[in-house]
């Protein structure tokens, strides 16, 4: 039994009921031979969407050395773990190491762990940081019982969500089905009393959807308890807002967005980060939620893009301006994306983000 990732689907739904959002999420993104993470490395123009470390190489850099900054305020540990979760081609990594390379004791202290589900992208990143003494895990819960320093940049807005309505005595959870015309479409589950969303009463009303994302909470659980433990600070860059209220989850496409039942594996399907549900499930301190651009401006993008456009002309220089404008201005990604750091309690938080 074969066919497209929607054949498969609705094999499944037609067989089995409606699925949970969350299921056709992850199904569809990391479905081992069908997935869209699985089946092809969608970043940076040719792809579907492009990152921030994909546009500028300042992005990283300034991440790289408020991590490195952070890691100095908590004493310079000897030995310390450097991760990203959700690396991408890993061209993040390679600019966070870059930059720290000159910051002494840092790169000797860090060994380099990666946290990625896609075997396809895992072989990117093997190409990107090769030399680099790099450990893959699938799983948070695998990282080093020691010191911590990692970032999460557009991971979180990938993991399932589960989507809730309001109705009349309780939520209805909106559930994947197939149509009479045999297309893949939202129905409504059973009215139920879903005690998880008490506290989403006071700022709902009928009609209003939530969303709420599990996989989400016990990562930042997981990696908050080792930052208490042990020390340390992990930084979150993504689309949202500190509050959710209503539908975020959507499509794109070649840079285009485009129904999310469509093309099943096809697509990447994304919703928008709840960080203060981050923030209700981390058990260590957390900052506010700054503006990328805000965070990315107190860290010296100004004056490192300016060191950059000095070696440049022509089109670089126009393209070093236009990559500075998209990471930064508020009608691109400025506003849009958010920061929160993670850190321990009683210790300040990395440089950029707000308290
Ligand atoms: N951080 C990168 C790419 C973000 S895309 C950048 O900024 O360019 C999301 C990444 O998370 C991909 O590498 C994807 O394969 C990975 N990913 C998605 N779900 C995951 C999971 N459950 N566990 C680990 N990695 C996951």
């Amino acid at each position: 039994m074969s066919g497209t990732l929607k054949d498969i689907l609705t094999r499944r739904i037609h067989a089995e009921g409606p699925i949970t959002l969350a299921d056709y999420m992850a199904t569809c993104l990391l479905h081992p031979q069908h997935g869209y993470y699985a089946t092809r490395d969608p970043f940076g123009h040719a792809g579907d969407f492009i990152t921030a470390p994909e546009i500028s190489q300042m992005f990283g850099e300034l991440v790289g050395l408020a991590l490195a900054q952070s890691w100095i305020d908590q004493g310079s540990p000897a030995s310390f773990t450097l991760a990203e979760i959700g690396p991408g081609r890993g061209t993040l990594m390679a600019d966070i190491l870059r930059a720290t390379q000159n910051v002494p004791g840092f790169r000797a202290a860090a060994k380099v762990y990666l946290i990625e589900a896609s075997e396809t992208l895992r072989a990117v990143q093997s190409e990107t940081l090769k030399d680099k003494d790099a450990n893959w895990i699938a799983d948070v819960s695998q990282l080093p019982d020691a010191p911590l320093w990692l970032v999460a940049n557009e991971f979180f807005d990938a993991l399932p969500i589960r989507q809730f309505q309001r109705s009349e005595n309780g939520w209805q959870e909106r559930l994947v089905h197939v149509t009479a015309s045999g297309t893949l479409g939202f129905g409504l589950a059973q009215e139920t009393d879903f005690s998880d969303l008490a506290d989403r009463l006071d700022d709902t009303k009928v009609g209003d959807v939530v969303e709420t994302c599990g996989p989400a909470q016990g990562i930042v659980a997981t990696i908050g308890a080792r930052i208490n433990e042990h020390c340390g600070a992990a930084l979150v860059i993504d689309y949202g807002d500190w509050h959710s209220l209503g539908d975020t989850f959507q499509a794109i496409q070649s840079h285009q967005p485009s129904d999310p039942f469509d093309s099943p594996g096809l697509a990447d399907l994304t919703a928008h980060v709840d960080f203060e549900a981050l923030a209700q499930a981390t058990p260590c301190a957390h900052s506010r939620v700054t503006p990328q651009g805000v965070f990315l401006e107190r860290l010296g993008i100004v004056q490192r893009a300016q060191t950059l456009a000095a070696h440049l002309s022509g089109e670089m220089l126009e393209n070093h301006a236009s990559a500075f404008q998209r990471l930064t201005h508020s009608d691109e990604m400025g506003t849009l994306f958010k920061v929160m750091a993670l850190y321990p309690h009683g210790a300040n938080p990395p440089p950029g983000v707000g308290v």
